[in-house]
């Protein structure tokens, strides 16, 4: 059976920023199982310091949360050296049209909108980390 991991010693890692249990909780499961690093944040400002630690390959970034919202979060990353490039990914419940262009004018990479697919979760997760392999 092939290994999802294909290079274990450079196991990728990413960053949750989600306040909602149950979905932090689904989303740890799906991106888990692809054999990524997985690592959580209950809320913007939370995220930013983590990610400052962490250094993730791929944030997913829920954008209506406490303490600091999800936009505000990501124009902190985009002001600040060593994490600003890297790529995150918005999850919400925001549908409307015209949400996707404001989130991809703040820098988003891509977006999924909640409630969120396994399948769309895979999907965008791996079309940015398994980019170049
Ligand atoms: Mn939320």
């Amino acid at each position: 059976m092939e290994s999802i991991v294909q290079n274990p010693g450079k196991q990728r890692k990413v960053l949750i920023v989600e306040d909602n249990e149950m979905n932090l909780k689904l989303f740890r499961l799906i991106i888990g199982s692809l054999g990524y690093e997985v690592f959580s944040a209950r809320n913007g400002e939370e995220g930013v310091r983590m990610a400052k630690e962490i250094v993730p390959d791929l944030i997913l970034m829920d954008i209506q949360m406490p303490v600091m919202d999800g936009i505000t979060a990501m124009d902190n990353i985009k002001a600040t050296e060593g994490i600003k490039d890297i790529p995150v990914i918005a999850l919400t419940s925001y549908a409307m049209k015209g949400d996707r262009e404001r989130l991809l004018q703040h820098g988003f990479v891509d977006y999924i909108a909640k409630p969120v697919r396994k399948d769309s979760l895979i999907m965008a997760a791996k079309k940015v980390l398994e980019k170049g392999d």
